[in-house]
């Protein structure tokens, strides 16, 4: 299996030579030794009692990367794959994305190596605040500032924040992001992500003059960031063929509504039952990936292409909704074809970006509309846009090259300056 982190330190080694105008050699050396790990990681177990009476425990992980540019920023994953590499490569990604749309955030990530879909709603909760309890002395609105991943979500957050204001006797609601608007949470933080993913790619149409209506897609994973990417996307006239969950995919040339899917998906638990009693047509996930589609958008976990599948890869782009989708290796490949990749430290920023708009509002006590969200959204989002557009041309960089080296530049700069 690939190591998501040794792609993240690759990730970071490709770029190194780019940066070396920028600074002498033993400077540039030493923060690209520090930048290559995390400043800080906790790593213990954490018990919980389950409904039986039973204590287990679970492994579990917090990786502070950098925080030169501001306190750290990342979400928390429960996930039977979750590793201690997987949080390393995840929060070196999200210093380079903070960076990539300037939040005045450094980069971490959390999570717990659990299966949630085994544990009842209360066992979650007690999961939940065990986690908050472990990371509770290292986090705070100006220390570290988690937020949701996979299987993780708002109501996820309060647990976690009431934990830790429990624990340590303060109020700090800014502690964490994404949680539900009722309570303190911003308007537009669910559907942040799809909906930067969708205003990247509408961006990089505008560049192509590539028509909506003419722009087949297809998506890997139909959960919060998946779902919400196809559903904006097909209002905005984008045709939406394939979608999938970890059961398989469903494919529909004419295009599929993802409200309805999703609506069928709760009622038969997963994809592969909604098709055996719906009219729709099963496609494995391989052959999702493999579909000769316009877009390819991968938002499950990472390593979705890698050197087994790259040479089926038949999409003109990737857009990366997920973290660390693509390897170094196939990327590689899809360099060579001139398939572009936007980066998911892009294409995906749009959740952390309003994660800092509702850390904002807690700090000034403020309440934004949704309109005012999605303006400042696509405000930010637009500009990293053509800032890596601009310096991908003008140095016939790939877009992942590019958002790297003005990254790192950003990071190292204020490294440089403590
Ligand atoms: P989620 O748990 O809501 O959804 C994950 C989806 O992926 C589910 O539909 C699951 O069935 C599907 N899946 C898992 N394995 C699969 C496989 N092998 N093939 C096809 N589908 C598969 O998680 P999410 O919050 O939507 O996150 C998805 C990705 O986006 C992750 O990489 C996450 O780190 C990244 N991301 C999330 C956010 C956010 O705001 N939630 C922000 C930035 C990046």
């Amino acid at each position: 299996m690939n190591s998501p982190f040794a792609s993240a330190r690759k990730q970071i080694d490709r770029a190194t030579p780019y940066l070396e105008k920028y600074y002498d050699k033993e400077t540039l050396k030493r923060a690209i030794s520090a930048l290559k790990k995390p400043q800080n990681l906790l790593k213990g177990t954490i018990k919980v009692k389950m409904d039986s009476g039973k204590v287990k425990t679970f492994a579990a992980f917090r990786s502070q990367h950098n925080n030169a540019r501001g306190p750290y920023k990342g979400g928390i994953r429960f996930h039977p794959q979750v590793s201690e590499d997987e949080v390393k490569a995840l929060s070196v990604w999200m210093s380079i994305k903070t960076a990539v749309v300037d939040l005045p955030f450094g980069g971490a990530k959390g999570g717990v190596k659990v299966d949630p879909k085994k544990l009842s709603k209360n066992e979650l909760k007690r999961l939940s605040q065990a986690y908050a309890e472990f990371i509770a002395p290292h986090i705070g609105p100006k220390k570290d500032i988690p937020a949701p991943d996979v299987n993780t979500n708002a109501e996820i957050m309060i647990y976690m924040l009431e934990a830790f204001e429990k624990k340590t006797g303060k109020k700090a609601p800014a502690t964490f992001t994404g949680k539900p608007v009722e309570k303190g949470g911003s308007l537009g933080r669910t559907e942040a992500t799809g909906q930067g993913g969708l205003f990247i790619l509408e961006a990089y149409a505008k560049k192509k003059k590539a028509v909506p209506k003419k722009t087949t897609i297809a998506v890997q994973g139909i959960g919060n960031v998946g779902y919400y990417f196809a559903l904006l996307a097909r209002k905005k006239g984008f045709k939406i063929v394939a979608i999938s969950d970890s059961s398989g995919a469903i494919y529909d040339e004419k295009g599929i509504n993802p409200k309805k899917l999703l609506e069928l998906k709760k009622i038969y638990s997963n994809l592969k039952e909604v098709v055996k009693n719906k009219d729709y047509s099963y496609i494995t996930n391989d052959e999702l990936l493999a579909l000769p589609v316009d877009v390819l958008a991968p938002a499950a976990l990472e390593n979705a292409i890698n050197e087994k599948n790259v040479g089926g890869i038949k999409a003109k782009v990737i857009l990366e909704l997920a973290n660390g989708p693509t390897t170094p290796e196939a990327e590689k490949v899809l360099n060579k074809r001139k398939v572009d990749i936007i980066p998911g430290v892009l294409a995906n920023s749009g959740g952390v970006i309003v994660s800092y708009f509702e850390w904002l509002q807690n700090l000034k006590n403020e309440k934004w509309s949704k309109e005012k969200v999605n303006a400042k959204l696509k405000k930010k989002l637009t500009k990293a846009f053509n800032d890596i557009y601009k310096f991908k041309e003008e140095n016939n960089f790939p877009y992942r090259q590019a958002a790297y080296v003005l990254a790192l530049k950003k990071i190292i700069d204020e490294m440089i300056k403590k």
